[in-house]
């Protein structure tokens, strides 16, 4: 069995331990030792640069590439496909390798990746937001007609369900087409025109049951929770993770503590929506208010969420913001109270934790997938991440050498 040595480089494992010189070796597909003065039949040379497990993005939209109306009303259907694969690259190409889409990605897509038919990380997917009428993800506009972000098709079912009978036989559904995670909104959101992020949606015999079908089928739920009585609502009924958590007061806080739920803080949206907004795309400006409404709320939150001690994995709602731009995310928690090390914790083994494959990758140590990151600077110099990709591996294989170097 061939043994790839990746020798001398710098090892940042995943944890919050600070990285230190050493030596790794991959046999077929796992890493099978890390330590000094090891061999290999093969070897890549670290030599001044830093090995990293695999990054993580624990919220993305794959076929989601902006949010601008106009354009979603004169794009054809079939685009957003292709647009899945051109962002799926773009995501590996900055060293992550393990996604969780949180809607818009279906099972054909996740197979395309499985298969080796398109680059990308590997996926985990929720297919489509479960969402009450009146909802974050119930597409009635206005003026009368359903604008929906991602068209409703066989393999990705409408999902705005009322009473806790649809919302069963719709979590099913999801499952059927292939949910590896059921995602819900728990209360209104920034870019859904008709609702608002300060409301809870859904009641809890509603998420008491999307939560027990989901556990009967071995996966989570994870929510979109912005209001804060919607973010209690789903860490009560067994919500693995609370996505975006713009309004936590202290109980949440401490109900997160308790349960162990993950906060998944997405700094990133907001301020895409406004950069966006400001650059001319066509977003509704009740939008553009309640992203800039929220901001200064949502830093607070996870300054505070973090400060007491709340597990944070790290996601970015790419999609809503540009993919590529995936780590800039890393200096949001940063400007948040985390250290670079904390940031890179919940970038690696701690969203690992929240997908449920840490026993599988997220760290480096004999028996984790070879999934990893060269890159020429310290993981800690963080600002700067995203171009000093030198290699990417799936499995202990090169299949990417980073952004910098593609087009
Ligand atoms: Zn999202």
């Amino acid at each position: 069995m061939t043994r790839i040595l990746f020798h001398g480089g710098t090892l940042f494992d995943g944890t919050v331990s600070e990285p230190s010189t050493g030596d790794l070796v991959v046999e077929n597909g796992r890493i099978v030792d890390v330590g000094t003065g090891l061999d290999g039949d093969e070897s890549v040379d670290c030599s001044g640069k830093w090995l990293s497990p695999g990054f993580f993005d624990s919220h993305v939209h794959v076929t989601m590439d902006g949010f601008d109306v106009l354009r979603q009303l004169t794009s054809p259907f079939s685009l957003s496909f292709y647009l899945a694969a051109q962002n799926l690259k773009k995501t590996l190409d900055i060293g992550i390798t393990s996604i969780r889409d949180a809607g818009g990605a279906d099972l054909g897509i996740k197979e395309a990746v499985d298969r080796g038919m398109i680059p990308g990380p590997r996926m985990q997917i929720a297919i489509s937001m479960l969402s009450q009428t009146g909802g974050h993800g119930d597409d009635w506009e206005a003026c009368g007609v359903n604008v929906p972000l991602f068209v409703p098709h066989p393999g990705r079912p409408n999902t705005v369900v009322d009473g806790p009978d649809e919302v069963r036989k719709k979590v099913r559904e999801l499952i059927r087409n292939g949910a590896d995670v059921i995602k819900v909104a728990t209360s209104g959101g920034v870019l859904s025109a008709r609702d608002d992020p300060r409301h809870a949606h859904f009641r809890d015999a509603e998420i008491a049951v999307m939560v027990e079908e989901a556990t009967a089928a071995g996966i989570f739920v994870m929510s979109h929770a912005q209001a804060t009585d919607g973010i209690k609502a789903a860490i009560r009924n067994g919500v693995r993770s609370i996505e975006h958590g713009i309004y936590l007061d202290d109980e949440a806080i401490e109900m997160m503590l308790r349960a162990g739920t993950w906060l998944v803080p997405t700094l990133h949206a907001p301020r895409a929506v406004v950069a966006a907004a400001a650059a001319g795309a066509s977003i509704p400006q009740s939008s553009v208010d309640k992203a800039k409404m929220v901001a200064a709320a949502h830093d607070d939150s996870v300054r505070r969420a973090h400060a007491a001690g709340v597990k944070i994995a790290m996601g970015t709602d790419c999609g809503v913001g540009p993919h590529g731009s995936n780590l800039d995310e890393l200096r949001y928690l940063t400007d948040t109270g985390l250290t670079p090390l904390e940031a890179l914790h919940a970038t690696t083994s701690s969203a690992a934790e929240l997908f449920g494959v840490d026993g599988d990758r997220g760290r480096l140590a004999p028996g984790q997938r070879a999934d990893l990151v060269l890159l020429d600077c310290d993981p800690q110099d963080i600002d700067n991440l995203a171009g000093r990709v030198r290699g990417v591996y799936l499995d202990g294989a090169l299949v990417s050498t980073g952004a910098a170097t593609v087009g």
